[in-house]
């Protein structure tokens, strides 16, 4: 029996019991922290299952380490391993620098069409934060990870390409920009904007959650983050017809209360919703953004609960995906065993619960939550914390194995 993930016509997956995982360990201080959440993964899916489960770890040599072996940072090979399994999960990579090679993180999404970037932003007591009630957070963010202004199509101010632009613009579209600009667009269609919403309400539904906000800059960028906003509806009502509700439709029809089972969704714009997640983050369960917006919030969320460095993170196409933690290599605590592992432990949650092992799932988020809450934490945290006790990354992994 193959132990390796297959998919079904509608992209259901079929997880054996012993399945084969590829991982990343990833640079700088990837090793550490990889070596402090395999075990915590392992515990956690032996104790959820009687040891009726288990994940065999494929190690994929990427980045520097892939280097050394390959003469590759990230091989077609290894990129076709991970598309084969269907689930991998990755360290941080570094991107050589001065070398005008593209992101690592940037071709594995591309290459593998990876489109949805979520971040679940949650507060573990007693993480220091800059606000009263981080607690009241509890959001997912469902960032599109293709286009918008990150497509990466832009040209240097005073460049040929530019120039050619700005000739075209004023003579075919009587466009007048000042001659220095430098040029970036914002490709955002239809088709790319849908299937990011459509994953987004789908989560909603599937978690029993209350809304889907789509944030958007449509007031200003009508055609591009208007057409976000729109297309958005569109889905919700194309795939969701009769599991929600628009903020119009509720009160209108239903007196502004909230059907039993229903998922309302709304929009806002941009700004706005930097502002409402701070004064009411409890009016949020799910926000859908395009790339750009879908990046600020992110960061901003995840500050708010004081957990940017320990903030989890998935890339997530139709075919594949990949879990990763979303803070870099930190070459300043590399091979020290003094990195925080929480990042890439709580995205190996998200990666059981994307395989249907929610039970182990759940054993790695309430042990995290446990260990901290008792007060002990590695030291980006722990100077933050009262009466917190400063414990080395693989400590603090075992510790956690210990409380599952
Ligand atoms: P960084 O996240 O590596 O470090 C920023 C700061 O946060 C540093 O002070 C670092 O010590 C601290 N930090 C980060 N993760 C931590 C952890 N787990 N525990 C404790 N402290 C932690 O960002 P950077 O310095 O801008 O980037 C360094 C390298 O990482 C670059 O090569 C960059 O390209 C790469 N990078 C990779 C990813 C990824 O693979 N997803 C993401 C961001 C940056």
């Amino acid at each position: 029996m193959s132990n390796i993930i297959s998919m079904n016509d509608d992209l259901v997956l079929d997880v054996p019991d012993c399945v084969e995982i590829p991982f990343i360990e990833g640079d700088g201080i990837g090793p550490d922290i990889w070596q402090a959440a395999q075990p915590v993964f392992d515990t956690a899916v032996q104790q959820a299952y009687n040891g009726q489960k288990k994940i065999q770890w494929l190690n994929i040599p990427a980045g520097a380490k892939g280097f050394n072996k390959t003469g590759e940072w990230l091989s077609d090979d290894a990129l076709e391993i991970i598309e084969a399994h269907r689930v991998a999960i990755k360290g941080p990579l570094a991107t050589p620098v001065g070398s005008g090679m593209r992101s690592l993180n940037v071709k594995i999404r591309q290459h593998l069409d990876l489109y949805a970037c979520i971040r679940p932003v949650r507060y573990f007591s007693p993480i220091q934060s800059p606000v009263k009630h981080p607690e009241h957070v509890n959001i997912t963010v469902f960032r599109e990870n293709t286009e918008d202004l990150y497509a990466g199509i832009e040209w240097a101010s005073g460049s040929f390409e530019a120039q050619k632009l700005l000739k075209f613009m004023k003579t075919e579209l009587d466009v007048d920009v000042c001659a220095t600009a430098a040029i970036g667009l914002k490709p955002i269609c239809p088709e790319k904007s849908k299937r990011l919403v459509k994953k987004a309400v789908a989560y909603a539904v599937d978690n029993g959650l209350k809304s889907v906000t789509l944030m958007h800059k449509g007031n200003i960028m009508k055609y591009t983050e208007g057409g976000f906003r729109q297309w958005g509806y569109e889905a919700a009502q194309e795939y969701f017809g009769d599991r929600v509700v628009t903020e119009d439709e509720l009160f209108k029809s239903h007196n502004g209360i909230l059907p039993r089972g229903k998922v309302l969704i709304r929009d806002r714009i941009a700004d706005m919703v930097f502002a409402e997640v701070l004064l009411r983050p409890q009016e949020f369960d799910v926000i859908a953004a395009p790339n750009l917006n879908g990046d600020y919030i992110s960061d901003a969320l995840a500050a708010q609960v004081g957990g940017l460095g320990i903030a989890p993170g998935a890339n997530v196409g139709d075919r594949c995906a990949v879990f990763e933690a979303t803070h870099g290599t930190a070459p300043d605590l590399a091979g020290k065993d003094a990195a925080n592992p929480c990042s890439i432990i709580l995205s190996g949650a998200m990666m059981l619960d994307h395989m249907g092992w929610n039970r182990a799932a759940d054993l790695v988020r309430r042990s995290v939550a446990q260990t901290l809450g008792g007060g002990r934490a590695t030291g980006d945290l722990a100077s933050g914390m009262e009466g917190c006790k400063e414990v080395s990354c693989s400590e603090f992994g075992r510790i956690i194995c210990e409380t599952i």
